[in-house]
This record gives C-alpha cells, sequence and structure tokens, in this order.
C-alpha cells in the first residue's frame, strides 16, 4: 500500500471515546522508534514513542480539534472496529440511513485490509472478542440491510 492509499485509509479510521476524546489510528515508525498517526488537521504525521493509549497532540495548527483533548492511539485494527461500533450506534439511534450505513460497513469490512493486520504487536483477547462480536452484528445488518 502506497503512502498516499494508507493516509486516505487512516482518515476513514476516526472514532470517538465515550467521552469524546478521539480515537485514532496509529501505525508503526518506519525508524522503529514507536507510532506515528496522520493528523488529517496538520496534514502531517505526528510522531510518538512505543505504546498505545491517550496522548497529547502534536498538532501546530491552531485551533485544531486534538488540542484539548488530546487523542488516543490504537492499532488500525481496533480504530475499525471502533468505527463499525459507531456506524452499529447510530443506526440504533436512527441517527445514520441504513443504506449509507451498509456502504459505510462494507468499506471498513470488506475493502479494509488494515482490518486484517490485527494488532500488530498487540496481543488482546478482548479486541478479538469485540471484533468477533462486532462481525456478528455486522452479519446481522447486512442481512436485514433491506428491512426497516
Ligand atoms: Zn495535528
Amino acid at each position: 500500500m502506497g503512502e498516499a492509499g494508507l493516509i486516505e485509509r487512516l482518515e476513514g479510521l476516526e472514532a470517538a471515546d465515550a467521552d469524546g476524546v478521539a480515537v485514532l489510528a496509529a501505525v508503526k515508525r518506519s525508524d522503529g522508534a514507536g507510532l506515528k498517526v496522520w493528523c488529517r488537521h496538520c496534514r502531517a504525521w505526528h510522531l510518538h514513542g512505543h505504546g498505545y493509549g491517550h496522548r497529547e497532540a502534536h498538532c501546530r495548527k491552531a485551533g485544531s480539534p486534538y488540542q484539548g483533548g488530546g487523542y488516543i492511539l490504537v492499532t488500525p485494527a481496533e480504530a475499525a472496529i471502533c468505527c463499525i461500533e459507531a456506524i452499529l450506534g447510530d443506526v440504533e439511534r436512527s441517527a445514520r440511513g441504513r443504506a449509507e450505513a451498509a456502504q459505510a460497513l462494507t468499506a471498513l469490512v470488506l475493502d479494509h485490509p488494515l482490518l486484517a493486520e490485527q494488532g500488530q504487536d498487540v496481543e488482546d483477547w478482548t479486541l478479538d472478542r469485540r471484533r468477533a462480536g462486532v462481525m456478528e452484528a455486522v452479519g446481522d445488518f447486512m442481512a436485514n440491510r433491506g428491512g426497516h
């Protein structure tokens, strides 16, 4: 995957936690010194050390929404799961139409090579369980997508 393709996919993987803090997919730095995250506000990579979790944002762009609360770095697989959970939640609350949701879910589940790249260094059985639950929910949704 080229850099442009990677950035495009990472930009589609932003979610938020229950407190509204941004959840972003981090990938390994090529220098091996930790993780990097693509910032769609700065249009640049922000470099971080090793480890996932909450970080201060290294935004240089004034008014970036990350500057107050920072962001939470997760693996691309976990970010995709967060996005899928958010879409399914929107449908449940009727905040998103079923056709649009089906399209977004298809992009995340079927066309998303990063989703298969589970966990990278992280062995996390809770993530496996979340993924299994989310995939089952997506399967149910797709099976009934004609309904209302
Ligand atoms: Zn930034």
